[in-house]
């Protein structure tokens, strides 16, 4: 026996016949199909470029959420530095005052009740000479006080 392969398709003569019409549908049907797949396959690839995205940018926002509570937290260890900075300045600003009261009345009791007498040095005859021995300490005490006043009192219109 012989075998004929069938042809896929027979030839159509009369495009207008009912044979005709029904191929042409079912090429429309494929035609569709293959449309609709295509279709669906855009819309999977968009939605996997936007899961991509999506993911990108919630890992951009936990960096940023973690470099914002980093900030924060410099930012308050910085607060706190500056606080008890600024608190030991306050401190040593009210002892600076009240040293400063305290070497004022030492030098108005001083200059009202000891009689300091004015130099008389004879160190060139016979060092050390009894006006040095006895009142240069005196002297150079009051003196030291003297500058200490002056050198704050400046310092206290400075801040
Ligand atoms: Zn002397």
């Amino acid at each position: 026996m012989k075998l004929t392969p069938e042809p896929a398709h027979t030839e159509l003569t009369d495009l207008t016949s009912p044979e005709a019409a029904e191929r042409l549908a079912k090429t429309c049907d494929v035609a569709a199909a293959i449309a609709g797949r295509r279709r669906h396959k855009a819309q999977h690839a968009h939605y996997k470029n936007c899961a991509a995205t999506l993911h990108a940018l919630s890992a951009e926002r936990g960096a940023l959420i973690s470099a914002r509570d980093m900030l924060g937290e410099w930012w308050a260890r910085d607060k706190a530095r500056a606080d008890a900075a600024g608190a030991e300045r306050d401190a040593l600003k009210a002892e600076l005052a009240e040293a400063k009261m305290h070497v004022s009345e030492m030098i108005t009791a001083f200059e009202e009740h000891v009689a300091l007498p004015d130099k008389n040095c004879s160190c060139h005859i016979s060092p050390p000479c009894s006006d040095c021995t006895e009142n240069d300490y005196a002297r150079e005490t009051l003196s030291e006080a003297r500058a200490f006043l002056d050198r704050h009192q400046k310092g206290q219109t400075d801040d």
